[in-house]
């Protein structure tokens, strides 16, 4: 029989007012894949992830969650049933430390203390120059750096199902290998992926399944890598 995929998302739709910015996205994200969404600025790749993490309501359609509906469901709800969402932009809390900022990620976990200082470890010999920075606000750190902490903070929720939004956003080239090192890495331990990209050479080369948005709507999908491939993707996308 086939496995249930983690994430199954069915003729979604979402609005902004009149504007309609999905247009019955169809999806599906399995158990240890890594699933890229690339699209140009505008295309609804924020929508998209915001509406699986509950930030912005659907209009139609369906989101299953390990086969449960939670279209409707609060954006609190879906963190405690394992979605978490390292967000575009970042959006560390500045004046706070780097390693309160990880803490913050690992709320519903407090009571574990001992499991919190595991993952802590794990967080830093993942991204050790956050162990060496722990103490300093998070505003002092480089905009690659706040992305990492920015993962690591999801990471701390101990996430069933990790959503990436733009993570290479304004990034230098460098730091852009190295955050996607740290994704591949991510995949590689079994965890579960939605990566929402521009970068879409990057995203593609590293995903087991890639899909494109267009205007709302998904307009190809194959694996990423055969993706890459694609005539319409290179021209579109890859600037070939
Ligand atoms: P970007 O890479 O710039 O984030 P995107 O692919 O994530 O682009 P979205 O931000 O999801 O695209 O935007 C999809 C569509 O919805 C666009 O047409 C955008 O103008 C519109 N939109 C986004 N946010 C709002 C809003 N708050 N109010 C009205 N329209 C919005």
């Amino acid at each position: 029989a086939e496995v249930q995929p983690v994430l199954a998302i069915r003729g979604l739709t979402s609005h902004y007012g009149r504007i309609q910015a999905l247009r019955g996205i169809d999806l599906e994200v399995r158990a240890g894949e890594l699933v890229a969404l690339v699209g140009a600025n505008g295309a609804g790749k924020t929508t998209l992830m915001r509406t699986i993490s509950g930030l912005q309501p659907a209009s139609g359609g369906q989101i299953l969650f390990d086969g449960v509906d939670i279209t409707r469901e609060r954006a609190d709800r879906r963190v405690v049933r394992g979605i978490s969402q390292s967000p575009e932009g970042r959006q560390v809390f500045g004046p706070l430390s780097i390693e309160d900022n990880l803490l913050l990620g690992a709320f519903l976990h407090a009571r574990d203390k001992v499991g919190v200082a595991a993952d802590l470890e794990k967080v830093y010999a993942r991204f050790p120059i956050l162990k060496e920075k722990r103490r300093l606000p998070a505003g002092t750190l480089s905009g690659g750096q706040q992305q990492m902490l920015a993962i690591g903070r999801a990471l701390m929720a101990r996430p069933k199902l990790l959503l990436l939004d733009e993570p290479s956003m304004g990034l230098a080239p460098l730091l852009v290998e190295e955050i996607f090192a740290v994704v591949r890495e991510l995949r590689g331990q079994g965890m579960t992926i939605f990566l929402v990209e521009q970068n879409a050479a990057a995203a593609l080369s590293i995903a087991d399944t890639g899909y494109v948005i267009e205007t709302g709507e998904i307009v190809l999908s194959d694996a990423g890598p055969r993706l890459l491939e694609n005539e319409r993707v290179k021209e579109a996308y890859l600037g070939m």
